[in-house]
């Protein structure tokens, strides 16, 4: 399971079928690197797939219980949602990407995360949303700014749990 930053990484190096999605693979924009995704796509290598609605309304669900889901491309959920699949299917599904908020909602999926540059998150963690001017901390993840003072909100982990 690849996300762009991965396509380019470990081709050859795994003994494991490399999925990845139409979406994923748009977002690919140097010619060079679209190139050899192309040639990878032809030669199976690189496999595309793509998750039932169902997968991705549950991972849109958790991302946004998590206050991750404005971090996430639809490329990042349709990554995250094709690895739950796969997952469910009984496929043993490692889900490559330096992105904090999938390596974060995979977790929460139960689905195994490891890095490129060996930069992997060390807690699943749950966002909350706080004023930085007046302090109130705001659950409804829809908000932007603080509804007492108008300040746009930051996040800030309301729990985290060690891996
Ligand atoms: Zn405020």
């Amino acid at each position: 399971m690849l996300d762009t930053s991965a396509l380019f990484y470990f081709p050859s190096l795994l003994d494991a079928e490399l999925w990845t999605t139409e979406l994923i693979v748009n977002e690919v924009k140097d010619d060079i690197e679209r190139e050899i995704v192309k040639r990878m796509i032809e030669n199976r290598d690189l496999l595309i797939g793509s998750a039932p609605l169902e997968s991705i309304k549950k991972v849109i669900a958790i991302a946004s219980e998590l206050s991750e889901i404005h971090k996430l491309s639809k490329a990042d959920l349709s990554l995250l949602a094709l690895s739950l699949y796969l997952k469910e299917k009984g496929k043993n599904v490692i889900l490559l990407t330096d992105d904090y908020a999938m390596q974060n909602v995979a977790l929460h999926l139960k689905i195994n995360v490891s890095s490129i540059s060996g930069k992997s998150i060390t807690h699943r963690i749950a966002w909350e949303f706080y004023c930085p001017a007046c302090r109130k901390t705001i659950s409804n993840f829809r908000v932007k700014e603080c509804p007492i003072c108008g300040t746009p909100l930051k996040r800030k982990p309301k729990t985290k749990e060690p891996l």
